[in-house]
This record gives C-alpha cells, structure tokens and sequence, in this order.
C-alpha cells in the first residue's frame, strides 16, 4: 500500500539500535536479545566502537548496543497519512469528518450519528485510538481501554545529526531523524484522557537530548499523546460480541504504527467475512484480563 499511495520515499531503511550505559544495562540487553532472537529477531551486538562508527554525534556515554536491522522509519506519518487518504479517494473512497458521538445497531445496519450527519452501513469499524471505549459502550461492550500518554520534542536543526533511531531504554524515549528534525519522543504517563499535560515531561527530554546529542540545539514542537492501551499490551481485533455489524480496531499502545499494516488486513477479512490470516482470538474485547 505503500509503494501504491507513492510513498516509498518515506520509507528509511537503516534499522534502529538500543544502546546501554552500565554493565548491568549490557547484561538486560544481553538477556532481552537473546529472546528476541529466539523470536526471529534480526539483529547484531554493537561494541562501544562500533556504535561510534555508526552514529558519531552521540555523546559516547555508551558502552555498546543493539542494532535491530530490521526496524525502519516512516520519515513522516502525516505525509504517509496523507498519501493513503489520497489514493483512497481516488479508488472512490470517501472522507466525511465529524466526531461520532452515537452508535446503533438497527436490523441489518449499523447507524453512527456524526456532528448533524447520520450515517447507516452494513458494518462499521470503531478504530478511535484511546476514545474507542466510549463508542464500544453504545453497543453494550465495556471494554479495559486506557491511555498511557507520550511526549514529544522536535530538534528541527539535528535531522543529519542521527542516521537511525537511537535510544537508551532507561530514559524512556527515541530520537529519530525523521523529515522535520529529531524527534525526541516517548516516556508512559497515566493521566487519563481529561487531565492537562505535564510539561516537566519535554523540560526532562530537552535535557536528556542535551547530555546525549550535545550538538542537537533547540527543541521546538512540544506535543503529547495518547497511547491507546489495554491492560495485556495487545490490541482489540475482532467484531463486537454481540454485533457482527461493529467491528473493532483499537488498543495498539506503543505500537499502533508498526501494526497498522496487518491490522488493516485483519480488518479488511473482517469486514467481508474472509477467513483472516491470524488467529485474533486472544485480541477479543471480552477477553479475561
Ligand atoms: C510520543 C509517542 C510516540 C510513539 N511512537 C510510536 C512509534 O515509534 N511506533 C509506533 O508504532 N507507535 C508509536 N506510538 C503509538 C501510536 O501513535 C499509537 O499506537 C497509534 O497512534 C494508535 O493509532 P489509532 O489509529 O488506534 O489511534 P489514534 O492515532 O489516536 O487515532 C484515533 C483517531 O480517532 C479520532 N477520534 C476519536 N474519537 C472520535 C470520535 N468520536 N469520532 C471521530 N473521530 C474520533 C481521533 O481524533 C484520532 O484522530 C507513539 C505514541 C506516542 C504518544
């Protein structure tokens, strides 16, 4: 779909890599390695040198790493957004915007009230990130949906600065040279979808990106947002349990970009009765958690 929507050059394929300070670091990132290689994970143990060699504007505070060479970057979501959005339209799709404030399910249909709009189709997909449990309890289904809300930090003159995501798993966030920058992003708060964010989170990540790319400059476009996230880390995959005509798609947590891809094919057999090609089971709303 990528390569459909014109897209590809967003794709960055340089891998991305964990590093770690302490030898305590190195022996969990031995351990978590060793798992995910089990697991088919590709990847390749980096000595202090080597991770020089690769990112050289790294402050050296690193005594080696982990490159994940699988793992690739979309240089800007929102351009990919975009250009998904334009080849939908072209093959007829439609975009009608509004916020879904009701969802019914009448005889053979299902009815979503939108702004002034009242919307009927054979089957709808409730795919509304961390506000997906509201539209889930118009149908009767309550659902465990949380949010773990991120931070993020844009450091617009440090694009070249990094070739890969780079990132020490104990302060809890990325850098990665995407179109516009260095995206600083990451961290996990508990704060619900109403509470104001708490900016003491970027003051934290600025300082951080200080000590680990000393030449990064300034951070500009502070943002946060909310992860949609269920207690078990999987995602809600499946129809409804008491409605075929609603399905979900929700619930992706710190990794509803990297899913998107299959969670559409899983939504798309959904939605014509095709037998899917997972067993999304373990990914029902009335699982036991
Ligand atoms: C700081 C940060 C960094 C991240 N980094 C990564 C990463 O590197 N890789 C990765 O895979 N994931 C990452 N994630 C996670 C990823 O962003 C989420 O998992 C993903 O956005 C979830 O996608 P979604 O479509 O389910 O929900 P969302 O992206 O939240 O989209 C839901 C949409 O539904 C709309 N909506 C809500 N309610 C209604 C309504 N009633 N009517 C109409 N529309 C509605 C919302 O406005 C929103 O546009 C990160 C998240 C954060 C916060």
């Amino acid at each position: 779909m990528i390569a459909e929507a014109g897209a590809g050059d967003l794709i960055e394929e340089h891998g991305c890599i964990y590093l770690y300070k302490s030898e305590r670091g190195g022996e969990a990132a031995a351990r978590d390695a060793a798992f995910r290689e089990k697991h088919g994970v590709k990847l390749e143990r980096l000595s202090a040198q080597e991770v020089r060699d690769l990112e050289p504007h790294l402050a050296p505070l690193y005594r080696g790493g982990i490159w994940f060479k699988d793992a690739y970057v979309i240089a800007s979501p929102e351009r990919l957004a975009r250009l998904l959005a334009r080849a939908i339209v072209s093959r007829g799709g439609q975009f009608i915007a509004g916020v879904a404030c009701d969802l019914r399910v009448e005889g053979m249909s299902a009815v979503i009230r939108a702004n002034d709009k009242v919307l009927s189709a054979d089957r709808v997909v409730i795919a509304a990130g961390a506000w997906s449990r509201e539209l889930a309890a118009k149908v009767g289904d309550h659902v465990l949906l949380d949010t773990e809300r991120g931070y993020h930090v844009l450091f617009p003159q440090a694009r070249e600065l990094l070739t890969r995501p780079a990132c020490y798993p104990e302060h809890g966030f990325y850098m990665t040279p995407m179109a516009d920058g260095l995206r600083a992003a990451g961290t996990v708060e508990l704060g619900g979808l109403e509470a104001p964010a708490n900016w003491k989170r970027t003051m934290m990540i600025r300082k951080a990106v200080k000590t680990l790319v000393p030449s990064a400059g300034e951070g500009t476009s502070e943002w946060m947002g909310f992860r949609p996230s269920m207690p078990d880390s999987l995602p809600v995959i499946g129809s409804s349990p008491r409605t075929d005509r609603v399905i979900y798609a929700f619930g992706h947590g710190h990794l509803g970009v990297t899913m998107a891809g299959i969670t559409g094919q899983l939504v798309s057999e959904l939605v014509t009765c095709a037998r899917t090609s997972l067993d999304i089971d373990p990914l029902r709303s009335d699982r036991t958690l």
